[in-house]
């Protein structure tokens, strides 16, 4: 084990934030981030996966930051072709988005897995770290509103979020298996790092693949959370509106008791220390809100420090 080997768990924008923070802080190459694939669907004939793709963006620098989502210096041609012929356009892919996704679903018809397809777009866009999907099967996040259950992105994009969630559901997840690498990433990591994603729709998920719980928990590295959650908000999205239908406490502490004794550390801001004082792992106080890249890599550094205080 070496303690600069770091495995981090992530969903897409949250995740991608203190992801691209942890790549620029941790040496090249010891860098692993296993991205959730609950998310991922069919659409228009095209396999998206949208937290991959977040990911991807953001390490290579090619995220669009106006927008939150998707690549930078999009334009929109096809979206807008797609409407006039009355094609659906609740889902927007731009046009150098949809590039990824054309090529993704060519290779991953003519036989390749995933998880190659995701390692060679992040080396031909120059990405060092290493990005990894939970698993190469099929896993899809699916929830149950009062109208029934409902796929992921048509609640989360054509509905956005606007259903109540009465529970989840990760289809495929009992039977799927961690994509090459993940397993030995989680045994050997130094660290591990649980983003600050939402912990029902981006972590879980990836708990949800059998193996990787289990692999966390032997895997003797401190294991450092950084809240979603700041001040009884999410930063956007509806992890708070989420963990209230769910009914749980929308807090920092809300997400620390549903990870339970799993987390060893435990980041949160400044104004949240407090609420979470009596919880088992180990709090440390900061800046948690990335609005800048200094912000990024400023909260990798006390999260690597965090894992470094529990190895004392
Ligand atoms: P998604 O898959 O695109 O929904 O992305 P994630 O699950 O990775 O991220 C969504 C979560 O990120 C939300 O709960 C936000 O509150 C959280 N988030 C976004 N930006 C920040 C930030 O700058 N700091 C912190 N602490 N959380 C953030």
């Amino acid at each position: 084990m070496s303690i600069k080997d770091v495995v981090a768990l992530s969903g897409g924008v949250g995740g991608a934030k203190l992801a691209l923070g942890l790549s620029r802080v941790v040496p090249s190459g010891s860098l692993t981030v296993i991205a959730n694939t609950g998310d991922d669907f069919e659409h228009l004939g095209l396999s998206i996966c949208p937290d991959i793709d977040t990911l991807t963006y953001a390490l290579a620098g090619l995220d669009n930051p106006t927008l939150g989502w998707g690549r930078r210096d999009e334009t929109w041609s096809f979206m807008e072709s797609v409407k006039a012929l009355g094609g659906e356009d609740w889902f927007r892919l731009g046009d150098r988005d949809l590039a990824v996704h054309v090529e993704r679903t060519r290779r991953l018809r003519s036989g390749e897995t995933l998880s190659q397809i995701t390692t060679d777009f992040a080396a031909k866009l120059g990405i060092g770290a290493r990005i990894l999907p939970m698993s190469d099967d099929r896993v899809r996040t699916r929830v149950l509103s009062d109208g029934g259950w409902i796929d992921f992105q048509d609640y989360f994009v054509r509905q956005q979020c606007r259903p109540v969630v009465r529970a989840l559901s990760f289809d495929g997840a009992p039977e799927s298996r961690p994509a090459p690498g993940v397993m030995q990433a989680l045994q050997t990591a130094g660290t591990i790092v649980i983003c600050p994603s939402n912990p029902f729709i981006s972590i879980e998920p990836i708990l949800a693949v059998p193996g990787i719980r289990d692999a966390i928990r032997a895997s003797g590295a401190p294991v450092v959370a950084v809240s979603p959650i700041i001040g009884g908000k999410a930063v956007k999205g509806p992890t708070a509106k989420m963990m209230a239908e769910l009914g749980m406490e929308a807090t920092a502490l809300g997400v620390a008791q549903r990870y339970g004794n799993m987390i060893s550390g435990y980041v949160v801001e400044h104004e949240d220390a407090a609420s979470v004082a009596g919880i088992a792992a180990r709090v440390t106080a900061a800046k948690t809100l990335m609005l800048s890249l200094e912000d990024r890599e400023t909260l990798a550094r006390v999260v690597l420090e965090a894992a470094d205080a529990l190895r004392r």
